[in-house]
C-alpha cells in the first residue's frame, strides 16, 4: 500500500492517494492490480475523471519503466558481478564533463540562424508554435545540458545560470536570502507544472512584458550574460528589455547564459 499526500504550492488546493498494489500470478508473468482511492480539492479538481484516469497512467506507466529498468540493470550488475574476479576494483562513476556551450549550441545557433531556436522549459516556444506563431526547421535543446545551470554567490554580485528552472529558483534558501524579490515573485508565475520546467533564460529571452523575471530583473538592474561565436558580451536589462517578445538577443543569435544582480537587492 503506497500513501500519498500533498498541497498546490499556493496552498489553494489538496491531494491525497491511497494506492493498493495486489500481485497475483499470470502465466510466466505477475500481473500487479491497482485500486486508487484519490481525493482532491483546488483547481486540479476541474480536470474531468478522464484527465485524471489518463495522468495517473502515465505516471503509473513510467513508474513501471523504471522499476523494470532498475530490476534488470540490478540483475545484470549481480551477473557481471559474479563472473569478474574479487580483485576486480569496483567501477567508479565518471564525472559528468562540462558542455562546451559555445561548440555545442551557441555555433549552430548563429551559423543557423533564423532556422533555429533554442528549446529550454518550452513552455513559451511550444504554445508558440502551436498557435503557428514561430516557424522554423531546428530546436537546440539545453534542457538536459548541465550548463548553464546553477545559482552561486560571487562576491557581491549573484550569478544564476539561464538553465536553471523557475522552481530551483523560487525554493533555494540563498535567492531567498540574498534576492529575496525573486522568491516572492516565483509563485505568480503560471503554476508548479510551468515552474518546473520553465527557466530563467527562457523568461529572459522570451521577454513577455507582463512576466514576472524581466520585471524583477529590470527592477534590480540585473545584467544577462549573452554568447556567441563573436564572443560574450554583458547586456544591462535596461537595453535588454527594448523590443518586447523578439528582442535584441533573438535576433543576435546569442545564448543567454546566465543573469546577474547585486546580492540582497529587493
Ligand atoms: C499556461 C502558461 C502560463 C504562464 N504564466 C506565466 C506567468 O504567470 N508569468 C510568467 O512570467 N511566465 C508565465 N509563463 C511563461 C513561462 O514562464 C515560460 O516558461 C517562460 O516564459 C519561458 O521559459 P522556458 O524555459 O520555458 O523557455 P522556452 O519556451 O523553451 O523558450 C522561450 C524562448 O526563449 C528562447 N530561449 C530559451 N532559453 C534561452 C537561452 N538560454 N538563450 C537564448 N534564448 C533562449 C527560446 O528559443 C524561445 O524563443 C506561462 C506559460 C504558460 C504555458
Amino acid at each position: 500500500m503506497i500513501k500519498a499526500s500533498g498541497k498546490e504550492t499556493r496552498g489553494r488546493g489538496n491531494a491525497a492517494a491511497v494506492v493498493n498494489a495486489e500481485l497475483k500470478e499470470n502465466g510466466d508473468t505477475t500481473a500487479c492490480l491497482l485500486t486508487t482511492d484519490l481525493t482532491i480539492s483546488g483547481k486540479a479538481a476541474q480536470f474531468g475523471r478522464g484527465v485524471l484516469a489518463d495522468v495517473a497512467t502515465k505516471f503509473i506507466g513510467q513508474f513501471a519503466d523504471r522499476l523494470e529498468a532498475d530490476v534488470l540493470s540490478a540483475s545484470s550488475a549481480s551477473a557481471v558481478a559474479a563472473s569478474e574476479p574479487a580483485s576486480t576494483p569496483a567501477r567508479t562513476e565518471t564525472p559528468a564533463e562540462s558542455v562546451d556551450l559555445l561548440a555545442v549550441v551557441a555555433e549552430p545557433l548563429a551559423e543557423l540562424g533564423e532556422d533555429a531556436k533554442i528549446l529550454a522549459g518550452g513552455q513559451s516556444l511550444v504554445p508558440m508554435l502551436s498557435l503557428r506563431l514561430a516557424f522554423f526547421d531546428h530546436l537546440i535543446d539545453i534542457s538536459r545540458l548541465a550548463e548553464p545551470k546553477g545559482i552561486e554567490r560571487r562576491g557581491d554580485a549573484f550569478w544564476i545560470g539561464a538553465g536553471t528552472t523557475d522552481a530551483t529558483v523560487g525554493t533555494d534558501p540563498q535567492v531567498g536570502t540574498m534576492v529575496p524579490l525573486l522568491t516572492r515573485v516565483t509563485p505568480f508565475v503560471g503554476h508548479f507544472q510551468i515552474c518546473n520546467r520553465g527557466t530563467l533564460g527562457g523568461s529572459m529571452a522570451h521577454a513577455d512584458p507582463a512576466a514576472e523575471y524581466p520585471t524583477v530583473a529590470l527592477a534590480l538592474d540585473a545584467t544577462m550574460e549573452a554568447v556567441s561565436p563573436h564572443g560574450r558580451r554583458d547586456i544591462a536589462a535596461a537595453d535588454f528589455f527594448t523590443e518586447g517578445i523578439v528582442n535584441a538577443v533573438h535576433r543576435a543569435a546569442e545564448l543567454i547564459r546566465s543573469a546577474t544582480s547585486a546580492a540582497s537587492r529587493g
